[in-house]
């Protein structure tokens, strides 16, 4: 999928929950613009002494419900169109969880794992000067996305506090525990997936024990929720990374591959199993399929050799509109990026509770909240389809679209 057909994608499934929501022309407007969109040159020295320009965006989309959240991506395809897509989808995504937060997203096009720490600080402490004026606690939070981690947001929340001259941890989320982060933050995603999946397990009476599922994607996300399913007694086939990965029928030792990973070597090299490529991944036969890397890796090509009974979009925007409709015919149930993957966002405001409040829960406090947060999302999603019967994606678009909608009326905005 192009980056335009990741703006499509969202505007179709936006257009589709205003239509059912009856939304008049204002709102629709309204909300299909983004409030604020800043693109940014970020020269940065290289270790060879040779000074390369990257390009960073920060798009603010609808701040109606509180300021802005959204992560920030490093990666070699982020364009505009990309970043303006998962903005919008952050603002569904908070409505949906009832958190009180507008929607945004940031980025720079640059390949994180062919730089060194040195050029990466020195990226990321430009690309935060030159957002500086649109970000802060009560204005916009960033937080980790693809090729970002806590140490990017140590760096940020370090040049935005060094520039305001006092430490301020509520600048972003995602951050190291000992500078405010929250426990369970980082794996806070890859758990809301689990939780997700669980539900959607009991709604189609399928038993966990012995479920095979396949993986693309083995970084926060994908390496979570791999872990926590196998703990349940699944049986993980299937994992791959951006070069392919490894398939086995009575499930792979995910410690073995970790340790491959972790020691440098690739995972598709991992001495297990047989190799595979993502497309194979697609039409392997499993209960349950999670594309936790990219957007667009589920589209009309691929689509419809899918065996698995649900898919589960730990990735943002991982399915096309043409895939979604191949899915919907052959009856997989799809849980939604918006509700499959907002245990990160949801983490993410709890660490700014904690913050603010200056006083850190324990785990299983975490946990506990962030469990119930996204199974009554779920479970509000689940009766909306049933009771208009809608896919589970269009139900969650049509509860999050008219929430928002009805708040941008509640302030006197349309
Ligand atoms: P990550 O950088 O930790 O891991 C990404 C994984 O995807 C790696 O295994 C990488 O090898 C693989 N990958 C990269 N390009 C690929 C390609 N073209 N084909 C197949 N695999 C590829 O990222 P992450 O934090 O795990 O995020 C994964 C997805 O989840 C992204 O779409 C992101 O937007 C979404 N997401 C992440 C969070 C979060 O809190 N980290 C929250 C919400 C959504």
């Amino acid at each position: 999928m192009s980056h335009t057909d990741a703006l499509r994608y969202v505007h179709a499934h936006f257009e589709t929950a205003a239509e059912r929501a009856r939304l008049d022309p204002n709102s629709r407007r309204r909300l299909l613009s983004c409030d604020r969109t800043l693109i940014v040159a970020v020269p940065t020295l290289m270790d060879d002494g040779s000074l390369r320009v990257f390009t960073g965006f920060r798009v603010q989309h609808n701040n109606t419900l509180g300021p802005n959240k959204g992560g920030i991506r490093y990666h070699p395809g982020v364009t505009l169109d990309e970043i303006t897509a998962l903005a919008m989808l952050m603002t569904w995504k908070c409505a949906l969880m009832r958190l009180p937060f507008g929607g945004s997203k940031g980025g720079i096009a640059c390949d994180p794992h062919a730089m060194s720490r040195g050029e990466l600080e020195r990226m990321t402490r430009r690309y935060t000067s030159e957002i500086f004026l649109i970000i802060g606690p009560d204005i916009d939070i960033p937080a980790p996305d693809l090729g970002t981690n806590e140490q990017v947001m140590a760096w940020i929340m370090d040049t935005y506090s060094m520039q305001r001259g006092v430490t301020i941890p509520g600048v972003v989320t995602g951050k190291p525990l000992l500078l405010g982060g929250s426990l369970v933050r980082g794996q806070a995603t890859g758990r809301g997936v689990y939780y997700v999946a669980v539900e959607a397990a009991k709604t189609l009476g399928l038993s966990l024990e012995g479920a095979r599922v396949a993986v693309q994607g083995f970084g926060n996300v994908g390496r979570t929720v791999a872990r926590e399913l196998q703990s349940e007694g699944c049986l993980i086939v299937a994992v791959t990374g951006s070069r392919g990965g490894r398939y086995r029928e009575v499930g792979l030792d995910l410690d073995q591959i970790e340790r491959t990973v972790q020691e440098g070597g690739r995972l598709e090299e991992c001495p297990i199993g047989d190799r595979i490529s993502n497309d194979d991944l697609f039409g392997l036969p499993c209960e349950i399929l999670i594309p936790a890397a990219v957007g667009g890796a589920v589209h009309h090509k691929n689509a419809g050799a899918i065996r698995a009974r649900m898919l589960v979009e730990g990735a943002n925007a991982p399915a096309t509109p043409e895939a979604d409709a191949i899915l919907r015919d052959k009856g997989v149930m799809v849980i939604p990026d918006i509700l499959a993957n907002a245990g990160g966002v949801t983490c993410s405001y709890f660490e700014q509770v904690q913050s603010n409040m200056n006083y850190y829960w324990e785990k299983d406090e975490v946990l506990g909240k962030l469990d119930i947060k996204i199974t009554s999302a779920f479970n509000d999603v689940l009766e909306f389809s049933k009771k208009k019967n809608l896919p589970m994606r269009n139900a969650a678009f049509s509860i999050a679209v008219a929430r928002v909608a009805q708040a941008c009326k509640d302030r006197g905005w349309v």
